[in-house]
């Protein structure tokens, strides 16, 4: 059974995923209404990815004998500046989550939770590939600067992504 401390916590964090998945999935449309579809295509994938993390602490407070409350969603900013400025906003957002599910793993040790730690394991290895993946687009577009060729070349790149 989990603790009404840590239910309110999950409860809260799929909230704060399903913000991720909105905020992506606005820089997404901004990245089509801009010509951008690969960069479209990468940031929809990612924000499908948010409401998978989303669903994974749903099914954790169901499976624990807990009850699900939604939280009301913000709304995500609708324009950006720049590709540049989108990832930039990536990056940082990920490093809040981050220090979310830290804070989550510090209250399952509190709360002597085994299983919300073992669960916030795989958050935390996720967390690392998140910031890496956002830090290396970052690093691309900075490295592109205003050449409109390579901005071209990078946009064809993300819409391979797969999942
Ligand atoms: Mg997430």
């Amino acid at each position: 059974m989990l603790s009404k401390a840590m239910q309110d916590a999950i409860n809260e964090q799929i909230k704060n995923e399903l913000y991720s998945a909105y905020l992506y999935l606005a820089m997404s449309a901004y990245c089509e209404a801009n010509s951008l579809p690969g960069f479209a295509h990468w940031l929809r994938a990612q924000s499908q990815e948010e409401v998978e993390h989303a669903m994974k602490f749903f099914d954790f407070v169901n499976e624990r004998g807990g009850r699900v409350v939604l939280h009301a969603i913000d709304q995500p900013p609708v324009e950006f500046e720049s590709p540049v400025e989108i990832f930039e906003a990536t990056l940082e957002h990920e490093r809040k989550v981050t220090a979310m599910i830290h804070r989550l793993f510090e209250l399952a040790l509190e709360e002597k939770d085994y299983p919300a730690q073992v669960m916030l394991h795989w958050f935390i290895d996720e967390q690392v590939e998140e910031e890496s993946n956002a830090g290396q687009i970052l690093d691309t577009l900075n490295m592109i600067g205003d050449k409109g060729q390579a901005l071209v070349m990078l946009n064809k790149e993300l819409a391979k992504r797969g999942g």
